[in-house]
């Protein structure tokens, strides 16, 4: 466990102060737990073509999904502490790459300006 870091009860609602602060799972933790274990692959990741996932892919089905997961959100802390193609695409908890990216940079925000205020 880095030091610092707190495990926490894994269904916690969304909370970007209380997600800093999430210890990175392991994957073998998400699959273990993941509500998506053994679910079609296709319905958390868009066809390889696709780019503009935004438009075009329905995230719907996955985030349905990811709404009944008890481990929401150490599944975000580990989708944003990961940088493969694997990680920046697709629904992982229950957000999309968007939505995620939004999220990792208030959290890199929040990082930067700790010392500051
Ligand atoms: S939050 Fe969604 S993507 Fe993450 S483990 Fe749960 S069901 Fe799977």
């Amino acid at each position: 466990m880095t030091q610092g870091k707190k495990r926490i009860p894994a269904d916690v609602k969304l909370d970007m102060k209380h997600l800093a602060t999430v210890e990175v799972p392991g994957r073998d933790f998400l699959l273990a737990h993941g509500a998506c274990t053994g679910a079609e692959p296709g319905i958390f990741f868009p066809p390889i073509s696709y780019e503009g996932e935004r438009e075009f892919w329905d995230t719907g089905p996955a985030k349905a999904i990811c709404g009944s997961c008890r481990i929401r959100i150490p599944c975000l802390a580990y989708a944003n502490s990961q940088n493969t193609i694997v990680h920046t695409r697709g629904v992982w908890g229950g957000r999309s790459r968007d939505e995620r990216r939004s999220i990792h940079n208030a959290l890199r925000y929040r990082e930067r300006t700790r010392d500051i205020a």
